[in-house]
């Protein structure tokens, strides 16, 4: 069973589409959106727009039903953009960089 467009929302942190399925204790899991052999989340639609799904690694779990599909969970692919460090700003010739003179005050013995 494959995810309706509709039902595929855009990861927060990569930005991919992601199928939100709810897990047999209530929890929100993210899978990726396409069925894959390698994943270890059965997941079925349960209702329109309502996907569940449970982990087949799980003591005692039973092997995906005819219904169920195996999907990898999106954690697993998630690659989120690197987030750039903050540059030094060159600052204006009548500023004072105060933070090292503070980080140096602190350290001096009273
Ligand atoms: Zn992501």
């Amino acid at each position: 069973m494959i995810p309706l467009p509709r039902e595929l929302r855009a990861c927060r942190d990569c930005g991919k589409a992601v199928l939100i399925t709810v897990t047999r204790l209530g929890r929100y899991l993210l899978v990726d959106p396409r069925p894959d052999d390698r994943g270890n989340q059965a997941c079925y639609r349960a209702e329109p727009r309502t996907w569940h799904s449970r982990s087949l690694d799980a003591a005692g779990a039973l092997p995906p039903a005819a219904w169920e599909h195996r999907y990898v969970p999106h954690v697993a692919t998630c690659t989120p953009p690197a987030r750039q460090e903050a540059l030094p700003i060159p600052l204006p010739p009548n500023v004072t960089r105060l933070d090292p003179k503070r980080r140096r005050a602190r350290r001096r013995p009273r």
